[in-house]
């Protein structure tokens, strides 16, 4: 994608051209992941002048997680824009399934939820992130420009004004009354302000991979984990292939790989018979992606003039498939804290504030859950010679159907979700 096509047609004196080495919005967004999208979206929406700089030329990054939670379904509801995103062609994932020795057993169950949305949706990112920015772009003082990789802040007197970035024509800098880092897990942004995560050490990485889905696979599979020899597969349906999420230690991907493709497919056919007449699809590592897992979070996501969020502010592990659904949260929680200060050009620090404090002890607790996830059932399980049977307390737990829809909840809400339409938040919704 060009950076032309994503640039409207100016219709109004507060968009710059692109060509002008030094413009000036109100609202600098870097990063056009879904965190830094929907702030844009929302910002846009209240009228606010508002530009996202972008450093990939598209959206169309594989592996980059596909799932859309009920929480952010809710969101797009309220915005009128639920059901356009659900014409596009998408999974709904109404479940999460652990095979056990005594068979399969739903651990999360989302069809029982409160909801209009009561299941995940598979859609590829880069359809979700093609589809936002569309609509950002109905809003003639929003502006998205691709291609734009940040390099450095403008700081004057200790307060951030903006950013300079690069671009196919060469050096710009954007000024601005406010910038958000949403650039994500490697955050230059947060890099340039000196901000350091605190980072806890999750025992895995995840090798991710696709292989087809034949007509006889069983239709809305859902998500389906499985123990394997010192691993954990995790098969995500999608219409016409799997996404596969191959589990290892952390660090082991070296060993994995001097191990070679032959094995893995042994190791996946042990774990997944039925995938056997399809693993020859799998002939280059190159088809796969290695997530180096983390989870870490900052201490303080803002400085003068600057605010950091998303995967920038908070790497979530991959454990129930949530960091889309945090970025957009707090992206929904700086677009109802900021709105009004960036309307009236008055941003305080304690505005920037009141972002962290309604994000940060949803994003610390889930945190801790996963920590949790990650001590008592994948490290148990990668350490294991044979396939992980879970201890029977474990399994009973299970059982019961408060458990799996106590788990389906948090996986699908999160703790303390942020809801547009509440009191919380009006101005942020028609
Ligand atoms: C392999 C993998 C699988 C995942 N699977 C899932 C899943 O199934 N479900 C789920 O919920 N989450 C999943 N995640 C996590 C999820 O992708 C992130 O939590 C989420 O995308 C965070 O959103 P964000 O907007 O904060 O940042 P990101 O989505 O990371 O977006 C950041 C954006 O900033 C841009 N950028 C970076 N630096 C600059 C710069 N200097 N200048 C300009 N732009 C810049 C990047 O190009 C990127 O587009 C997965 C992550 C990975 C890596």
């Amino acid at each position: 994608m060009a950076v032309q096509r994503l640039t409207p047609q100016p219709q109004s004196n507060d968009v710059p051209q692109l060509h002008e080495r030094v413009q000036q919005t109100t609202c600098c967004v870097v990063g056009g992941g879904p965190g830094g999208m929907v702030l844009t979206l929302l910002l846009a929406r209240q009228g606010i002048p508002v530009t996202l700089l972008e450093a990939h030329t598209d959206f169309d990054r594989d592996f980059r997680g596909n799932t859309i939670s009920p929480a952010v379904m809710e969101l797009l509801d309220q915005l009128g824009l639920a059901e356009r995103l659900l014409e596009q062609r998408h999974v709904k994932i109404h479940n999460f399934t652990v095979q056990t020795g005594s068979g399969p057993l739903v651990f999360a169950d989302f069809t029982r939820l409160n909801t209009r949305y009561p299941f995940i949706t598979m859609l590829p990112q880069v359809h979700f992130l093609d589809f936002l920015a569309a609509e950002v772009l109905r809003y003639p003082h929003a502006r998205i420009i691709m291609g734009a990789t940040v390099q450095g802040l403008i700081e004057e007197g200790g307060v951030v004004r903006g950013v300079r970035y690069q671009s196919h024509d060469g050096e710009h800098e954007l000024r601005a009354l406010l910038t958000v880092g949403a650039d994500g897990r490697f955050s230059r942004l947060r890099k340039l302000a000196g901000l350091q995560p605190r980072a806890s050490s999750p025992p895995m990485d995840v090798f991710w991979f696709r292989l087809p889905r034949h007509p006889d696979d069983p239709e809305s599979a859902g998500a389906l984990f499985r123990f394997g020899p010192q691993s954990l597969l995790v098969l995500m349906d999608h219409f016409d292939y799997w996404d596969i999420g191959y589990i290892i230690a952390k660090g082991s991907y070296p060993q994995l790989r001097a191990a070679g493709l032959p094995a893995l497919r042994r190791a996946i056919t042990r774990i997944a018979p039925e995938l056997a007449d399809r693993l020859q699809h799998l002939t280059s590592w190159q088809q796969g992606a290695l997530l180096s897992v983390e989870s870490n979070h900052l201490a303080q996501w803002f400085q003068p003039g600057l605010l950091l969020i998303g995967d920038a502010a908070h790497v979530m592990s991959p454990v129930g498939g949530i960091g889309i659904n945090y970025a957009i949260q707090d992206a929904v929680a700086a677009a109802q804290q900021l709105s009004v200060p960036l309307q009236t050009g008055r941003l305080s620090l304690r505005d920037l504030r009141a972002v962290q404090r309604r994000r940060e002890w949803p994003t610390r607790i889930i945190q801790a859950i996963q920590g949790l996830a990650h001590q008592r059932i994948v490290r148990m399980a990668l350490a294991s010679a044979e396939p992980l049977c879970l201890p029977r307390l474990l399994r009973l737990a299970l059982r019961l159907p408060w458990t799996s829809r106590i788990i389906g909840r948090l996986i699908a809400f999160g703790i303390a979700p942020m809801r547009p339409g509440d009191r919380e938040s009006p101005q942020l919704v028609p």
